[in-house]
């Protein structure tokens, strides 16, 4: 389990706002925005820690009192989320009802009390709109932790009446850090780490999923080795059924671009990787307008064979 230290170290823009929670000033309304898989639910469950421990004299959360131990194993009778409708993508107004229905009620412990709602930009309106009164209105001692990956899903209404804290991507190093203590390391660490666009979950995430290794080496046998005209119709052809991993091919291939880039010594090839990231950006943006797969791909194929040789690192 991470720490609020863990937090603080990621970037020095989360330095003040930890630090303040690691003295026990939490917002009452927090909004805890940032790419998939950077800790935003992690965080909120440290939060809650933060708030429920009983240690006396160690730092909090101590992570041993009884209280931690409740809100890690996600027991803990103070700490509300709303359960969705069964089968429901979205957070409804009932499901937020119930929440703040139960806050009324005095069957819950004494002490402080928080709802944490993640991936809160997938709130109805109508939730919204159903939650901005508790917002408005704190009751004492009540927390209000959300998450959320974007943050256009939510109200201006309700972000204006919340702290808002933005973790962003982590650094190459923290994520190496965290692969290694799950117990990767060396070219596997570095793929994923190529991969994972600053999110050590995701890595984790990708780490246990055989579909991302069968893709990144697909992007070695095909883009990062094509050389002559005629390895073309048969490397098309192996690209042909994948378009649902079109984002992740891209995500590869351009980690794998700015990575040959930093290690070209002297800058020698520096126009021909600038040429290719500007040419997966492009294919990026035909996918967008829904350019057909195949064309993309092999427009992006031969553009690969025109720069080669590279040296990929
Ligand atoms: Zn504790």
């Amino acid at each position: 389990m991470s720490t609020l230290i863990d937090f603080k170290s990621l970037h020095l823009s989360l330095h003040q706002a930890i630090s303040g929670y690691e003295a026990g000033s939490i917002p009452h309304a927090l909004l805890i925005h940032g790419p998939a898989g950077v800790g935003k639910k992690t965080l909120a469950k440290i939060l809650c820690m933060r708030l429920m421990c009983c240690a006396q004299d160690a730092l909090k959360p101590c992570g041993r009192c009884d209280q931690c131990r409740r809100v890690e194993m996600g027991a803990h009778s103070n700490v509300l989320s709303p359960s969705r409708t069964a089968g429901s993508r979205s957070i409804k107004i009932e499901d937020l009802r119930k929440i703040i229905e139960m806050l009324g009620r005095h069957g819950l412990e004494s002490g402080a009390r928080a709802v944490v709602i993640a991936d809160a930009d997938e709130m109805t309106p109508q939730a919204q709109n159903a939650l901005l009164k508790s917002l408005e209105e704190p009751l004492e001692s009540t927390y209000f932790l959300l998450t959320a990956s974007g943050d256009r899903g939510i109200l201006p209404t309700i972000r204006s009446r919340c702290s808002v804290l933005y973790i962003p991507p982590w650094d190459s190093d923290s994520i190496l850090q965290v692969l290694n203590d799950n117990g990767i390391s060396g070219r596997r660490a570095q793929k994923l780490l190529d991969a994972c666009d600053g999110s050590p979950g995701r890595a984790l995430q990708m780490e246990k999923d055989s579909h991302f290794w069968d893709t990144a080496a697909l992007v070695e046998e095909t883009f990062l080795y094509i050389s002559k005209p005629v390895q073309l119709p048969s490397f098309s052809g192996k690209l042909r059924n994948v378009k649902e991993d079109a984002d992740l091919i891209f995500s590869i291939l351009e980690n794998r671009v700015s990575r040959a880039m930093q290690a070209d010594e002297g800058g020698q090839s520096s126009r021909k990787f600038s040429r290719l990231a500007q040419d997966i950006m492009i294919a990026r943006k035909y996918r967008a307008s829904n350019v057909a797969w195949q064309s993309i791909a092999d427009r992006l194929l031969f553009q690969f064979m025109e720069e080669q040789p590279c040296q990929w690192s």
